[in-house]
């Protein structure tokens, strides 16, 4: 997998290099099925386990970038979104000329199913609130992170994915957890992770959180507004960017806003015209 810096307003865009550059933008008219990973489809070419990257990019603040890839599906790696986020550290980010565009949510969006709920309010940053409860050793977690105050890298990125050894065997049988490993996933036995320490004691919902602005990353742009999720998963990320995408009436494409008033006059007048796009520095 290769990525590479793009133009200003062209977005998150996947190449199939062993397939003529066949090209399937990340956007939440290209989402497949949706099972235990997310996965982009156009015109028969699939590209799967998306998440993950995709929320490296949001994270991190790349608007821009084409991503090639010599197969369909993207690497695990440690199973968390560091890997890429020390990658774009390396080569660096850089501003553009155009300003950066977020949605920025004007009504509710609400979607249930049974238990699960996932929601988006009005309301200033990007904030998430995430709840989950999953059987033992993992229980009951619940986490509030604002994207705004630039924590992604430290926070959110190391927060690595997981599964219950029990169903180990089916998994693989069904062929959905092909790239796990131990090395890649917490493996859960009955009195917690067999491999090793956590990163974070909550380190499962920060995964959930990680996971969900790389499916909320198919909306297009960058969320503005309060997302509320409760043992939600990509199923239920991706029927909201569903649900989002088809309400017009819920959202507007909006600038970043300015700096808060105790800025300097020279950052003042920076902001003033709005947070610039970037995208990755090198090749
Ligand atoms: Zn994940």
């Amino acid at each position: 997998m290769r990525l590479l810096p793009a133009a200003a307003g062209s977005g998150i865009v996947f190449r199939r290099t062993d397939l003529d550059n066949f090209e399937i933008p990340a956007t939440g008219r290209n989402v497949a099925k949706v099972s235990y990973a997310t996965s982009l489809m156009r015109q028969g070419v699939l590209i799967s386990t998306t998440e993950h990257l995709l929320s490296a990019f949001i994270g991190m603040g790349v608007d821009n970038v084409i991503v090639e890839i010599d197969n369909l599906e993207l690497p695990i790696l440690d199973g968390s979104a560091l890997p890429y986020v020390e990658a774009f550290a390396r080569v660096g980010i850089r501003e553009q000329r155009r300003r950066r565009e977020t949605l920025r949510i004007l009504q509710p969006v609400e979607v249930r199913e049974g238990e699960k709920f996932i929601a988006v309010y009005p309301g200033g940053g990007y904030r998430i609130s995430y709840t989950i409860d999953f059987p033992a050793p993992i229980g009951h977690e619940r986490t509030c992170v604002d994207l705004a105050a630039e924590m992604y890298g430290t926070e959110i990125a190391p927060a690595r994915t997981f599964g219950y050894k029990a169903d180990e065997r089916k998994l693989r049988e069904m062929g959905l957890i092909r790239g796990a490993s131990p090395e890649s996933t917490i493996i859960l036995g009955e009195k917690g992770p067999v491999n090793g320490p956590l990163r974070f004691p909550d380190e499962y919902v920060r995964h959930k959180v990680l996971d969900l602005i790389g499916d909320l990353a198919l909306a297009g742009r960058r969320l503005e507004g309060h997302v509320v999720a409760m043992r939600a998963g990509h199923a239920m990320h991706t029927a909201l960017v569903a649900r989002l995408l088809k309400d017009r009436s819920a959202w507007e494409l909006a600038h970043v806003p300015v700096a808060p008033p105790e800025a300097t006059s020279e950052a003042q007048a920076e902001t003033d015209s709005g947070v610039a796009q970037a995208a990755l520095a090198g090749a």
